[in-house]
């Protein structure tokens, strides 16, 4: 048995298989070949699988999201067909006599550098296609196995570390915890691991060569530890430990349908933070008042093009419907900085967190943001929508919202496509709208705040800075002041304000938060219940 400690990010215990992933930025070395047919030969061969596995994707994703969402497997069959790119590959194999495996990732990297430098936006975006053949071809040539995380028994993922485009594409029944070397527990693949209720530990020492697929594993996120082929005591206890957790998740249960309301009469809204219309039915099974925060971007990121408006337009219904009449907050585009898709082509950034994201990217290219918008506005006529813009820092960035807003509607109008202008409030995540937070209540139908960036901008630490975590201390004085005066201004104005940042479910401060007038938290599904027991036995003055 190995034991190793890391830090906890979402508590539970798993036991059950791993399934290791390999770190994608694999090193290719560049070696000299003497036998240039075989090597021709050798490429040929991975590109024959390369195409039978397409083929396979293509069938596959038809039965399971539809022909148009299919598509992308026969590009990258047409690509991997394309006479200019392996003819690349074949001369410098021939030329430079090197392996294939690097001819392919240096013509790779030509071939995405020519593509990210187009000027039509389908061309640039087919730059992150043409990788995603090379690393095919070269997983292939280096006799890799592809793992499909689809097709796997649930096992225990073990991973140097996740991005959050990697994790929102695993089907969340087939994971049973995540374990990761690197990562940070304010990251969004911390944060997904907890709105997804799985077990999660960062910072874990793993050799990835030593622990190996198929292996059995306990993972404890009370303790913070993973033991790799555990004794028959340590699974007795994990087994233990797992029913003791069901028999709490059934005491919580019979706080479903009771009010959030304090033992001397307040009350305040618990809402779920969802990334995906997957994810709404855990804000049902736990009772969410409604939905607080719908992360978008995570309808952008793990794919290799924009959503449609359609597409938008139909996860939004979806979302709506399946809450009924409860409020959904849908929050706009928020990528950028760990949350990134290769077909924005935001390129690289000395400082990402405080570079070129979210309202940012909307503003400076309102052709993206309007395509949300009117799926926005066109799914608020089936429930109860309002919409909500991150990393606000000023007063015209509203006002110019404002005016696209009023663009797309009358784009509707025009056409005569039906439509309703929902509630807009903004996220208060930056020191400079906390600042001027008396201005914008003024402008905005609500607040959200969001603590997670807050901290990071307040306190000038990277939340993604895994050497920072220590430092990471959203109980700051100076974050709960802000958090109090943004309340105070909001109501001054006759506007609501809530927090949806991590910090929102930390029970230590729901009595003061009760305390300082916050209307509503909105947190991950699994905490609802448990801040609805702790609100009920709360006594705020
Ligand atoms: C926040 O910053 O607190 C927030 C809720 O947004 P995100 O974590 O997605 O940046
Ligand atoms: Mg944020």
């Amino acid at each position: 048995m190995l034991k190793l400690s890391g830090k906890p990010v979402y508590k539970g215990i798993a036991i059950g298989p791993v399934v290791v992933l390999k770190p994608h930025g694999q090193q290719i070395k560049r070696t000299k070949i003497e036998n240039i047919e075989a090597e021709i030969s050798r490429f040929a061969k991975a590109g024959e699988k390369a195409a039978e596995q397409l083929v396979k994707l293509y069938d596959k994703a038809v039965g399971e999201v539809g022909e148009a969402s299919a598509a992308i497997f026969e590009v990258h069959k047409m690509m991997l067909e394309d006479e200019d790119y392996l003819e690349a590959i074949q001369n410098m194999i021939r030329i430079e006599k090197v392996n294939a495996e690097y001819a392919v990732a240096k013509t790779g990297d030509n071939f995405a550098e020519m593509f990210a430098g187009m000027d039509d936006d389908y061309m640039r975006a087919r730059a992150a296609d043409v990788q995603d053949i090379s690393n095919r071809l070269i997983r292939n040539l280096m006799g890799k196995e592809e793992i499909d995380l689809n097709s796997i028994e649930p096992s225990i993922i073990v991973a140097d570390d996740l991005s959050p485009s990697e994790t929102v594409q695993m089907d969340k029944k087939k994971i049973l915890a995540f374990v990761t070397v690197h990562g940070s527990a304010n990251s969004h693949t911390s944060i997904l691991a907890r709105m997804m209720n799985i077990p999660a530990l960062i910072g874990v020492p793993v050799d990835l060569e030593e622990i190996q697929t198929g292996m059995q594993a306990v993972v404890n996120g009370f303790l913070g530890e993973v033991y790799f082929e555990p004794t028959e005591e340590i699974c007795c206890q994990a087994e233990d430990k797992i029913k003791e957790e069901l028999e709490k998740q059934k005491l919580l249960q019979i706080l479903k349908g009771q009010e959030n309301v304090t033992l001397d009469g307040k009350k305040i809204n618990i809402y779920a933070n969802v990334g995906s219309v997957g994810d709404i039915g855990y804000a049902l099974e736990n009772d969410a008042g409604g939905i607080g925060l719908f992360r978008s971007e995570f309808l952008y990121i793990g794919r290799s093009d924009f959503p449609t408006e359609e597409e938008q337009f139909q996860a939004y219904k979806q979302a709506l419907q399946m809450m009924a009449d409860k409020k959904v907050i849908i929050r706009t585009l928020d990528i950028g900085a760990d949350k990134q898709a290769d077909y924005f082509n935001l390129g690289k950034e000395d400082n990402p967190a405080m570079g070129y994201r979210a309202i940012r990217i909307c503003l400076k290219q309102p052709d993206i943001f309007k395509t949300q918008l009117r799926a926005l506005l066109r799914a608020a006529v089936y429930g109860n929508l309002s919409i909500m813009y991150p990393m606000i820092t000023s007063v015209e960035e509203v006002l110019k919202i404002y005016e696209i807003i009023k663009e797309v509607q009358e784009e509707l109008e025009k056409m005569q496509i039906p439509y309703k202008l929902p509630e807009q409030g903004i996220m208060i995540e930056t020191p400079a709208a906390v600042m001027i937070s008396d201005e914008l209540a003024e402008l905005v139908d609500f607040f959200s705040i969001g603590t997670n960036d807050l901290t990071q901008y307040t306190l000038a630490i990277d939340r993604q800075n895994e050497k920072l975590d220590d430092f990471y201390k959203p109980h700051h004085k100076a974050i709960l002041k802000m958090i109090g005066m943004v309340v105070d201004n909001a109501h001054k104005c006759g506007k609501w304000a809530g927090i949806c940042g991590e910090l929102g479910a930390d029970l230590e401060l729901t009595k003061e938060f009760l305390r300082m007038g916050v209307d509503e938290l909105s947190v991950s599904p699994s905490m609802i219940l448990k801040i609805r027991q702790s609100v009920r036995a709360i006594v705020v003055f």
